[in-house]
């Protein structure tokens, strides 16, 4: 029992048998007062609050004390606060120390979904930070003085980029595609080809969407192949939709047939059932125009007479997480009208930062310059290869012999399920550890080296290498600066 302890005492006899120890202990430990008064421990409660400070202290003290006790130190009255001072302060910046950090993503995968996808434009951030402390016309509308709509803030940039009569913004295109079916198809049937049945990764896969959404999925056609008559025939009574889905992370190649989205539009207008397209990574760019792989746009497919069109705000858009319904007015109207659009609402940050990156889009030219993800899948091959010369010799110095660097030609993805197939040109840098014997254990060692620094590095590992793809490595300056204190 430490000496000084009144927990779990036992009764006051036998206390006062135990209150005379044979050897009074050799040490002074400063009370919690007086080291509350030092000027350091001033400084921490400024920055942490009281509270904080007097658990760390009490914590640092006890530690110290069963320490002490085993004789492991013992010193002046001033070393020791000190020292405590020090461990309190270490162990409150552990406490402090956010979890969700900035990254070095050098997967070669632009919007990799694992590491936040799109990195927002500076104008996001600004209008975020404008609204993010105040108290905003969110739900307020200044003409009229009373409620009003918070679609408001980024509707009309909507239309008027995809040439939709109504839109309107939910948590993720997941929540889009929910609230679609639940509110156009529940207890309805949704005619979809066989071939679009996608999974998109964790537990995005359209069948259990359908399932959960209180939809009855109707898939026609084969795995390769549908034809108009596919989607004919299913139609009857109970028919809520007719879906289609961007296959964004695979492709069908060889004896294949699809219908195209205006034959399907005719068809469900001639039906008097809605037509609504699953975009997924939906952009407003021609891709081709900017030396990308051709991807459908959100205006094409309501030029083709899609009802409703569904896309992420966080993949080739390039801004923040949300899901964009755009499309018809009437059918937009009764999605607002569903109690399910409350639990899938976006927040003021959200719309601020959307409403910054939309109108980006007024000058598609400007558009790839500004916006980062958009500026990264289009990056000059010649400016990552100078990257990528870059941090050569500061890689070599911080890793010394022990590892083989060199630059290598290899492949970007656009990644979030965007275009699969093709693959942008880029350079990297290739690290392969010197050891007697190939192991996968010396490159793994190494990666996790890299994923050690304040600012962790994300390569990839390929063919027992570790290999950094430069694309989004647009400024190497912090990234060579920190190598110095690369862990062992
Ligand atoms: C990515 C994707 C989704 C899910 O979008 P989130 O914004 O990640 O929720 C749905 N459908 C398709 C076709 C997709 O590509």
């Amino acid at each position: 029992m430490r000496p000084n302890s009144t927990q779990g005492a036992p009764p006051c006899s036998f206390v006062a048998v135990r209150r005379a120890p044979m050897t009074e202990p050799k040490f002074q430990i400063p009370s919690i007062d007086r080291l509350l008064q030092r000027a350091d421990t001033l400084a921490l409660i400024h920055r942490h609050g009281r509270e904080p400070v007097v658990a760390a202290l009490r914590a640092a003290t006890a530690r110290y004390r069963s320490e002490a006790l085993a004789g492991l130190a013992a010193s002046s009255v001033e070393a020791v606060s000190e020292s405590l001072t020090v461990a309190a302060a270490k162990h409150l910046r552990s406490l402090t120390k956010p979890s969700l950090i900035p990254v070095f993503n050098l997967t070669g995968t632009v919007l990799h979904t694992n590491l936040g996808r799109a990195p927002l434009p500076e104008a996001a951030l600004k209008a975020i930070a404008a609204v993010a402390t105040q108290a905003t016309n969110l739900e307020y509308s200044l003409e009229a003085g009373k409620r009003g709509d918070r679609d408001d803030h980024v509707a009309s940039w909507l239309q008027r980029l995809t040439g939709a009569e109504a839109a309107t913004v939910v948590n993720n295109n997941a929540a889009a595609v929910m609230l679609v079916l639940n509110t156009l198809a529940r207890r309805r049937g949704v005619i979809v080809s066989r071939g679009e049945l996608v999974e998109i990764g964790g537990s995005f896969r359209i069948p259990d969407v359908m399932a959960a959404a209180g939809s009855l999925m109707r898939e026609v056609g084969t795995t390769n192949r549908v034809h108009l008559r596919d989607y004919e025939g299913a139609i009857d009574a109970r028919t809520g939709l007719i879906m289609k889905i961007h296959t964004s992370n695979y492709r069908i190649e060889g004896f294949t047939a699809a219908v195209a989205e205006s034959e399907l539009a005719a068809l469900a207008r001639k039906s008097q059932i809605p037509f609504v397209v699953d975009l997924g990574s939906g952009t407003l760019l021609d891709f081709e125009r900017f030396g990308l792989p051709r991807e459908p746009t959100v205006q094409e497919a309501i030029r083709d007479g899609a009802d409703l069109v569904m896309f992420s705000g966080d993949k080739l858009l390039g801004g923040p997480q949300a899901g964009i319904i755009a499309g018809r007015a009437d059918l937009i109207k009764k999605l607002k009208k569903n109690p399910m659009t409350r639990a899938l609402r976006v927040d003021k940050l959200t719309l601020a930062s959307l409403g910054a990156v939309l109108p980006l889009y007024a000058d598609p030219a400007r558009a790839v310059k500004v916006i980062p993800a958009l500026r990264l899948l289009t990056r000059p091959i010649a400016e990552i290869e100078a990257t990528a010369r870059e941090v050569l010799a500061p890689l070599q110095t911080a890793l010394r012999s022990n590892v083989e660097i060199d630059l290598v030609a290899c492949k970007s993805q656009i990644g979030s399920g965007a275009l699969p197939v093709e693959q942008l040109p880029s350079c990297g840098v290739r690290l392969r550890p010197l050891t007697a014997r190939v192991s996968s254990r010396a490159v793994e060692t190494l990666a996790a080296r890299f994923r050690g620094l304040p600012m962790p590095v994300i390569g990839r590992i390929h063919q027992g290498a570790l290999v950094f793809d430069l694309r989004c490595l647009e400024d190497p300056r912090e990234f060579i600066a920190q190598l110095g204190v690369l862990p062992p």
